[in-house]
């Protein structure tokens, strides 16, 4: 049998025809029964078809027929309740909703426990005493705190961007309008905020 075509086209959510990065979709296998399951590896053979990981597109994709089409088959109740606790459950783990949350609260405690540099003033002058730092930017700071961060992670130090806006980034410290924050790189806090970035 020929590989499926499918493979070649964008992945593309079959309810609300958003393309997407991989991971932000889930793909669903058609079972050799005719029933269909969620296949969080990516691997099972079988027709698939790529929702993104929220029931909302589930719902959808079951009101306008939309899996069944792409799967050519129909599914059973059972079937639609056991994929939408799948699919709920995934997007728990693995949703971007989720890891933002969990940066929040993680921002939010470091500054609580006092370990958050705030602003370039502050930054600048720990990073002068030479320990490396990591510093946290907000997605729209402007151009002088983009090359003031550039400068440093030209250095000792290193720079990731959140996939969190000024205002975002604000309320998550509870503080005025902040565009970058740092704290000391290779301490606990600063591994796991970088595997939450790295996902
Ligand atoms: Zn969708």
């Amino acid at each position: 049998m020929p590989a499926p075509l499918t493979r070649q086209r964008p992945r593309t959510c079959v309810a609300c025809r958003t393309e997407a990065p991989k991971r932000a979709l889930v793909r669903v296998v058609r079972t050799p029964e005719g029933s269909a399951v969620v296949d969080m590896t990516g691997k099972l053979p079988g027709r698939g078809a790529y929702l993104c990981l929220n029931v909302e597109c589930l719902h959808k994709a079951r009101k306008n027929g939309a899996l069944s089409r792409a799967l050519k088959t129909s599914l059973t109740d059972e079937c639609w309740e056991d994929l939408e606790r799948c699919i709920e459950h995934y997007a728990k783990e693995y949703g971007p909703e989720e890891r933002t949350r969990e940066l929040r609260s993680l921002l939010g405690l470091a500054r609580r426990a006092r370990l958050l540099l705030i602003g370039m003033d502050a930054i600048q002058a720990e990073a002068e005493k030479g320990k490396p730092l990591l510093l946290l930017k907000a997605g729209d700071c402007s151009e002088t705190v983009r090359k003031f961060a550039e400068r440093l992670a030209a250095g000792a130090h290193q720079c990731l961007e959140l996939p969190l806006d000024i205002d975002e980034l604000s309320a998550a410290l509870g503080t005025g309008s902040v565009q970058v924050v740092a704290l000391t790189a290779r301490s606990g806090l600063a591994d796991k905020l970088q595997i939450l970035l790295s996902k």
